[in-house]
């Protein structure tokens, strides 16, 4: 393990934690209060949307901003009035640019360069962080000869070279088209896993935070409203915002709740749990929650549909069913036609109301 403390006493400390930090930027409250520990080795993933203060709290971590307030510990140490230099941390940004005059091994070999390692060490560690991108033999190239995935690959390699205990990541691979995404987040799992060091990864993209992370935190407006796991955050979300952003989620509040789930309060149902029924007139209320209404549209998106469903309570309903059976002209001959909706009672979350 990098880093590891001589005397044991900070082994226990997280790798990061965040104390009542805030951030503002002239009136704005970039980041308004946010507590957080990310543990030793974790894939921690911030994920919320633009301008929710994500890349605020890692140019925090990474101390390019020092809070307003609030302090910021590494490995249990305070490090809130550091320079950058002085955390062991390396940040790999969107726009990850490389230096064009530059060999990719030159590159990748930069950061050892300015900390004034020899010509050899930096050869010998530059080639073994681009092995380990699976960029062996690719040394000699410019990255104008690279792909973008290549070049995004570089980037890592140059942060990884020299050897930090934590890598934040600002949405890696946002600049990439949706296969060479998906491809890059299993090598960055991957990656993650062969290092062991603790990953920060910003997102606004709920796929890749939930494929990749050990825990998330959703951030809403400079603060964290829930941390938790992938499931957690799917099957148990906090609040409206968590449950709509995590996924999509049916929201019942007021009167419509009431009537559909027996109960005041608000509500969130996933649309895979609801179940789309002709509505034959019977009746299955012990376990399940129940609503009739009109299909209002029905998408067909090959290995599922989805139905949009205007309920007799009121409220506007989707449930997205698997195509096990149901073939394209099925689907298109929906609208308009009355349909029971049913679910089982445990898929009514209760939610704290959208703030
Ligand atoms: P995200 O990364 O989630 O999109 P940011 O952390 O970049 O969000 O920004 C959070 C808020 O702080 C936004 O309203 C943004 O406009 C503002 N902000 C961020 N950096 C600055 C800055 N340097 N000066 C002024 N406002 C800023
Ligand atoms: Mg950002």
């Amino acid at each position: 393990m990098p880093g590891q403390p001589e005397d044991g006493t900070e082994r226990e400390a997280p790798a990061i934690s965040l104390r009542a930090v805030r951030k503002a930027f002239g009136g704005v409250r970039a980041v308004d209060g946010v507590e957080l520990d990310v543990a030793e080795g974790e894939f921690f993933s911030l994920l919320g949307p633009s301008g929710s203060g994500k890349t605020t709290v890692l140019r925090l971590i990474a101390g390019f901003e020092t809070p307003t307030s609030g302090t910021v510990l590494l490995g249990g140490a305070d490090v809130t009035g550091k320079p950058p230099f002085e955390r062991d941390v390396t940040t790999v940004f969107q726009d990850y640019a490389l230096f064009p005059h530059m060999s990719v091994e030159q590159n990748v070999a930069y950061g050892l360069k300015v900390r004034g390692a020899g010509r050899r060490e930096q050869a010998e560690r530059a080639r073994a962080a681009l092995d380990s991108v699976r960029l062996e033999g690719f040394g000699g190239r410019s990255p104008g000869q690279l792909s973008g995935g290549q070049r995004q690959r570089v980037a890592l390699a140059r942060a990884l070279v020299v050897r930090p205990r934590v890598l934040l990541l600002d949405e890696p691979l946002g600049a990439l088209d949706l296969t060479l995404r998906e491809e890059m987040q299993s090598e960055l799992k991957e990656l993650q896993r062969d290092v062991g060091i603790t990953f920060v990864l910003v997102t606004h993209d709920q796929t890749e935070a939930l494929a990749l992370s050990d825990r998330i935190a959703v951030m809403n407006a400079g603060r964290v409203e829930q941390v938790g796991t992938p499931g957690e955050l799917y099957e148990s979300p906090a609040s409206a915002f968590v449950a709509s952003f995590v996924g999509t989620s049916n929201t019942l509040t007021g009167a419509a709740a009431e009537l559909i789930v027996g109960k005041a309060g608000t509500f969130g149902i996933r649309p895979e749990k609801i179940r789309v029924l002709p509505d034959t007139g019977d009746h299955d209320r012990t376990h399940h929650s129940e609503v009739r209404g009109i299909v209002a549209d029905a998408v067909y998106l090959g290995d599922s549909t989805r139905v949009v469903v205007d309920t007799d309570a009121g409220a506007r309903f989707v449930a997205v069913r698997q195509n096990l059976d149901t073939t394209a002209a099925d689907a298109l001959a929906l609208p308009g036609s009355r349909v029971l909706l049913r679910w089982h009672r445990r898929h009514n979350v209760p939610l704290d109301p959208m703030t």
